[in-house]
């Protein structure tokens, strides 16, 4: 955190939490907060703090996912789970368009515009973060802007934690989007033991900071924050292979280990399910059974899909070990061509969801040659 951020961040007591979500609700927000849902950390609608996943903590290994409680006061003593933002954003399945025939046997088109609230998300991580700011240059910044995703982003209010435990899964050290927050969010908590650094990040983070019992945060609470940030820092392990990884996986494209992965892979798709920057998508018409009437429907797709790389009668890549390449090679090499930057935030969602246990860092590294720097 910089100086001026120090400057401006103060403290809220643990009982006061209860005010901030009050200060939302009143500012006409809709709260989601993370909350205990079928043994996993989700995003669901939050009235009250004591639904927080308090003493919470998660477990996390290539295919694996636990939760286990302790007797602590925390909120947010742990790393992610399967969903982001991506899907408040982005929706799975939502209809584009519609059209009738009328009487007269004219087409009339109707654009579908989605119900769209001022929704206010509590427990952000920093990963989550830099994804959002992915899919906007995905959504928002190419030659069209998507009108759905862009309402949902400018009714978007974020009030990001910076992750004190972060899972083994998580690299986002090693990519460079955490495990603190920089930048992204409206308003920012760090949790201690007896309650929350706070700082705003922008003029509606502000409008909500005036409004809070804040107390000036002493030297002693700030250190522990850094503290508390070295360590979640310093203790991820996994990492990806920092220098020329894009052109070393493009120039690896026919390494035995594509091959040794699609064994394992089951072309499931559930890692770019879960992964918070993975945009693809298909679109189907859903004529009605009238037959005067149609709906145009996007949903979520996979480069896992046989369907998804099917162009003028052929599917490109028609076996799994072309599929992986395509995902891995995407998210960490040509996606650096498409937008400027990598495609991975190092969130490690694709390692815990992975049912075959395969892992990201562990393939780059083995197909990049090197074991991290
Ligand atoms: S590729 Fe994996 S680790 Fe990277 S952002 Fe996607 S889900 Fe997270
Ligand atoms: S890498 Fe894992 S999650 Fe992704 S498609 Fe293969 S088996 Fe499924």
């Amino acid at each position: 955190m910089g100086k001026d951020a120090v400057a401006q961040t103060q403290f809220l007591q643990r009982k006061d939490l209860q005010t901030l979500l009050d200060t939302l609700i009143a500012a006409g927000y809709h709260c989601l907060g993370p909350q205990v849902r079928d043994g996993a950390i989700v995003y669901d609608v939050l009235a009250d703090v004591s639904h927080l996943p308090v003493a919470v903590h998660d477990q996390q290994a290539p295919g694996k996912y636990h939760l286990h409680y302790s007797q602590g006061l925390r909120s947010f003593a742990w790393a992610n789970g399967p969903l982001a933002l991506k899907p408040l954003l982005f929706s799975a399945r939502e209809v584009l368009w519609s059209a009738e025939r009328d009487d007269e046997g004219k087409i009339q088109f109707v654009q579908v515009k989605p119900a769209v609230q001022k929704t206010a998300v509590i427990g952000v991580r920093s990963c989550d973060l830099a994804a959002m700011r992915i899919q906007d240059q995905v959504f928002l910044e190419q030659q069209y802007k998507d009108e759905n995703y862009q309402a949902r982003r400018e009714a978007l209010f974020t009030v990001a934690v910076n992750c004190s435990h972060p899972a083994d899964t998580c690299f986002c050290a090693s990519t460079g989007d955490g495990p603190t927050a920089k930048s992204g969010y409206d308003l920012l908590l760090t949790e201690l033991d007896d309650g929350f650094l706070v700082a705003a990040g922008s003029e509606v983070g502000k409008q909500i900071f005036i409004q809070l019992p804040l107390e000036q945060a002493s030297d002693q609470q700030h250190f522990i924050a850094g503290e508390q940030a070295l360590h979640a820092e310093q203790t991820q392990t996994r990492k990806l292979p920092q220098a020329g990884l894009a052109e070393k996986l493009l120039a690896n494209l026919d390494h035995p280990r594509w091959q040794e992965v699609a064994e394992r892979c089951l072309s499931c798709g559930n890692c770019t399910m879960v992964c918070p920057t993975c945009f693809c998508h298909k679109e189907t018409e859903q004529p009605q059974l009238d037959g005067r009437s149609t709906e145009h429907l996007r949903e979520w797709d996979s480069c896992f899909t046989q369907g998804h790389s099917y162009i003028h009668g052929t599917v490109i890549r028609d076996d799994t070990e072309k599929r992986y390449r395509q995902w891995l090679s995407h998210k960490l090499a040509t996606w650096l061509q498409q937008f400027g930057n990598s495609g991975c935030v190092g969130c490690g969602r694709c390692i815990s969801w992975c049912p075959a246990a395969i892992d990201l860092t562990e393939e780059a590294n083995a197909i990049a040659g090197d074991e991290g720097d």
